[in-house]
C-alpha cells in the first residue's frame, strides 16, 4: 500500500533519516518543520523526489497543521517535532515548554479528530536521575528540583505521554509512545549540545575535547539506522497501540571513554579537557549519572535488536563529518 506518512520535525536529525528510509520504501512522505533545529540541508538529498513534500511551519500553528492533515489523507503520523538538546532547552525554556506541551497536544488532538494512528517520540530524560543500572518502561521516575531547569524537558515529555495515554483511553486514539535514548549518526549537529557531534567536530579541528563534570557519567548510544528501523517496525505492527517502549542500545560507555575513542578514531591531536557543569551550562544544571535502557519489551514485541555497535556507528558518523567539511 502506498501509505501517506506525516513526520513532524522531519527536517531534524532523526526525522530526516526516517524520511529517507520511508522514501526508499516508496512511501509518500510529508514533512512539517519550522527549521529551528532542523535544517534544509538535512532534506536536500530527497527534496526533488516526487513522493516528498515539505511544509515549513510550527506545530503551534493549529490551522496550518490541520490543513496539511486534512488535505493530504495522512495514514500515519510520526510526531518528532520538539525543542531538543540540553543546551537549547536550557536557553529557551519558555519555547521548549510551549512546543513540547502545547504543540504536542495540538498534534494529538488533530490525530484524534481525523482518526490517524500516531507514534509519539518521548525521551529517556523522563526517567530523571535515578541511579538504576537500567530503566524499564514501568519504573518510577526521580526528578530534580524545579530550580534546576534541566528537568523541565523531562516534565514536558512526561506530560506528552500522559496526554497520549488519555487520548488513547478516552478518545480511542491509536497511539504508540516510544522513549528514545541517546541516538547517534549522520546529520546530527552539535549546535544544541549533543555530545558526539561536539566531540567529533573538536577532534577533527584538533581543538580541546570538552568533557563536562568528571566524565564518569555513562550513556548508551543507539545508531540512527537501528533507531529508524525500529520506528518503522512500530508503524507496521498493529498490536502496539496504547503501549510505551524504550528504544535504544544497551552498550554503556563513560563520557571519558567516549572522548578517548573519538580522539583515537580520528587520530586527533586534541587534548581532552574537563569543564565544570557550571562553566558548561551556567546555572540550573544537574547531570544524569547513567542512562541505560532495558530493551526486553521492544526486543520481544518487535523482534528487533541493535545491529550496530558504537565503534561502527562512530566510524560512519566521523566519515560523514569528514565529507561535509
Ligand atoms: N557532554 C560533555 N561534553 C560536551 C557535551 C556533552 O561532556 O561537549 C556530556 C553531558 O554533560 C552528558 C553527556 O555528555 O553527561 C551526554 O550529553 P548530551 O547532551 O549529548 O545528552 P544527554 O545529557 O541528554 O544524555
Amino acid at each position: 500500500m502506498n501509505e501517506r506518512i506525516l513526520i513532524t520535525g522531519g527536517a531534524g536529525f532523526i526525522g530526516s533519516n526516517l524520511a529517507e528510509e520511508l522514501l526508499k520504501l516508496k512511501k509518500e512522505v510529508f514533512v512539517i518543520d519550522d527549521l529551528s533545529t532542523g535544517s534544509k540541508e538535512n532534506i536536500l538529498d530527497f527534496k526533488e523526489n516526487e513522493q516528498f513534500h515539505f511544509f515549513k511551519g510550527s506545530i503551534l500553528n493549529k490551522k496550518f497543521l490541520e490543513n496539511i492533515i486534512k488535505n493530504n489523507n495522512i495514514d500515519f503520523i510520526f510526531h518528532l517535532a520538539a525543542v531538543v538538546g540540553v543546551k537549547n532547552v536550557l536557553e529557551n525554556q519558555l519555547k521548549s515548554l510551549q512546543v513540547n506541551i502545547n504543540g504536542t497536544e495540538t498534534v494529538l488532538a488533530l490525530a484524534s479528530k481525523y482518526n490517524i494512528r500516531i507514534l509519539l517520540t518521548s525521551s529517556s530524560e523522563i526517567y530523571g536521575k535515578s541511579k538504576r543500572l537500567s530503566f524499564k518502561e514501568t519504573d518510577d521516575r526521580i526528578l530534580g528540583s524545579i530550580q534546576n531547569s534541566r528537568w523541565s524537558y523531562a516534565n514536558s515529555k512526561a506530560i506528552d505521554e500522559f496526554f497520549a495515554l488519555a487520548y488513547y483511553k478516552e478518545k480511542k486514539l491509536p497511539v504508540i509512545i516510544v522513549r528514545l535514548f541517546n541516538v547517534t549518526g549522520k546529520k546530527q549537529t552539535g549546535k544544541y549540545g549533543m555530545v558526539i557531534p561536539t566531540f567529533i567536530k573538536q577532534a577533527l579541528e584538533n581543538k580541546p575535547i570538552t568533557v563536562y563534570g568528571t566524565g564518569k557519567q555513562k550513556r548508551c548510544f543507539s545508531d540512527i539506522k537501528d533507531t529508524v528501523e525500529a520506528l518503522i517496525k512500530f508503524m507496521n505492527h498493529k498490536n502496539v497501540d496504547g503501549e510505551i517502549f524504550n528504544l535504544g542500545n544497551n552498550e554503556e560507555i563513560t563520557i571519558n571513554d567516549l572522548a578517548k575513542k573519538i580522539k583515537n578514531i580520528t587520530k586527533s591531536k586534541s587534548n581532552i579537557i574537563h569543564l565544570t557543569y557550571k562553566k558548561a551550562y551556567k546555572e540550573g544544571f544537574e547531570d544524569m549519572y547513567r542512562r541505560k535502557p532495558n530493551i526486553k519489551k521492544i526486543q520481544k514485541i518487535l523482534n528487533w535488536k541493535p545491529k550496530y555497535d558504537l565503534n561502527e556507528s562512530l566510524k560512519q558518523t566521523i566519515n560523514f563529518y569528514k565529507q561535509k567539511n
